[in-house]
Order: C-alpha cells, then structure tokens, then sequence
C-alpha cells in the first residue's frame, strides 16, 4: 500500500551520484568511470541513501544513454549494494529521441522521467509530448516505475496528473521538484509549499521528494525533511560542502542529509521501508 509521506514517517534519501555535467574538473570526488560510480555508491548507501539515480559517461567524461554501460553499472550496483532502489536516468542530456530509453529493457526498479519541457542554463529543455509518451510505455511495459521530474509547476499538473488519468502512468506517482536550475524554477519557499499542497490536493496517494541544485540542495533537503517529503543530495547537483569547500564524497553530502533527518525526527528510511514506500517490488 502506497503511504502519504507521514511528517515523523521515514524518508527516503536519493543520491544523484554522477549527473551529466560536472566533471573532475570540478571536483575530483564525481565518480566516472564504472568502478568509481559503484564505489562511490556503496559508500553513499552505508551513509543511508537508498535510492541511487544514475547516469553513464563514455571515456572523455561525456554523458551518454549508452545501455551496455548502464547494464555493467547496474550489476554492479545490484552486487554491492544488495536492495538498494536503482534508478537510471532518461534524462535529455545523455542522448536525444528513443536513445534515451534504450536502457528501460534492463527492467531497473526505476527511472527518470521528465514530462514537459522548460529552459535549462544554456539550452531549451525539450521533452515533446510524443517522447513522453513513448517514455511512459517503455517504463509501463518494462515495470519500471518513473520519478517524475518537476522543473515547472505545469509539469505536475497538466503532464503528470493528466497522464496517469489517461492510464500513461501508472500510480501512485513519485513527483521530484526540481528547484534552482537557471533559467527554470528558483529555490523559493513559497513555490515549495505551493507544489506540496498542490501534490496533496490533485495526487493525494502520490509521494514526493525535493531537489535543489548547487547550494539551494542543502536548504531542499531541510525543506522537504521538515515537510515529511523525501529528498535527494549528490554530486550531481551540488559540489560543495558548504561555501569554499568541496564535498570529498556523495556519502559526505548523504550525512549531511542525514543529520537533517536526525534534526527534525525522521528516521532515515531503510531499503526496504524504501521499496515499500514507493510500492516497488521487494529485491531478491
Ligand atoms: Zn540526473
């Protein structure tokens, strides 16, 4: 049984381990190659995350959607970090059209998906109503279920809610607010509480988890811990500690997510109260 997200209730901590821009470069804690990708994730789930959100590279760095680089992570994943929710990507940084899907045959327990289209730092976000659409069969065929990706309060309203009427979806949906990329939806609080209210009041068996990008990810997860929501930290949104110092690690910045549980009661969920939380099945 789905759970409204109780505010004492368990919460699910995400960790975006990888992402599709920053590179060593930036920090030389963001895992690339497999090896680290999987290292770096066995570290964050012994701090508590329990849903890892996953992105591949190719050899120079570069994002790519390829599926037999998603294939080796996943085992990876699946051998290191037993019951750990697995979720790849759909993202439209890593690849364009039906390459964004090619990884669903893998059949992870989840994936990301983006359901309408916004402006992104640089470029247009595009996600046409056709690959949406496409998007949503392949996760409906492969039993995968999607994390919606809220960049714009319309995304929830007229794609994700109007999908599951139409049997796109298949509920109770899973709806991530992404706050402070540029160009689209500010860290702003009364946008915050406005998407919670508006999550319980058109999808009231949905759950929910907060994502802010760069230093809005640290005040993301103190907003949506203290509104019983679930959250997400990681290097891919966010390299920094705090102002000046680098994260040395996703598990650094899964601990810091974590003492913000401890702060407001919640205790960090379990994989498996995970799993049961988001009505996914129970791993072997
Ligand atoms: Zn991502």
């Amino acid at each position: 049984m789905a759970e409204t997200p109780q505010k004492n209730g368990p919460c699910i901590i995400c960790v975006a381990i990888t992402g599709s821009v920053p590179r060593k470069e930036h920090n030389p804690a963001v895992p690339v190659t497999i090896a680290e990708q999987i290292e770096s994730t066995q570290e964050a789930f012994e701090a508590g995350a329990t849903i890892a959100h996953c992105h591949v590279r190719d050899e120079e760095q570069n994002p790519t959607s390829d599926p037999e680089r998603f294939a080796r992570l996943k085992e990876g994943l699946e051998k290191h970090c037993p019951g750990m929710v697995i979720q790849l990507s759909t993202g439209g940084r890593s690849g364009t059209g039906h390459e964004r899907g090619g990884m669903l045959p893998l059949k992870p327990d989840m994936a990301s998906l983006s359901v309408g289209s916004n402006n992104f730092p640089t470029r247009v976000y595009e996600n046409r109503p056709d690959l949406v659409d496409w998007l949503a069969s392949e996760m409906m065929q492969y039993d995968v279920k999607p994390e919606i990706e809220a960049f714009d309060a319309s995304h929830i309203f007229q794609e994700a809610v109007k999908m599951q009427a139409e049997g796109k979806l298949k509920g109770p949906l899973h709806v991530q607010f992404v706050m402070g990329v540029k160009n689209a939806m500010p860290v702003d609080k009364h946008v915050f509480d406005f998407y919670v209210e508006t999550v319980k009041r058109i999808a009231p068996d949905a759950t929910w988890c907060g994502a802010g990008i760069a230093q809005g990810q640290i005040m993301l997860n103190e907003w949506s811990i203290a509104a019983g929501g679930h959250t997400r930290t990681g290097l891919e949104d966010n390299l920094r500690l705090g102002k000046g110092v680098l994260a040395p690690s996703n598990a650094a910045l899964v601990k810091k997510a974590a003492e913000l549980c401890e702060k407001y009661e919640r205790p960090v969920a379990t994989w498996q109260q995970a799993r049961e939380i988001l009505t996914l099945r129970q791993a072997a």
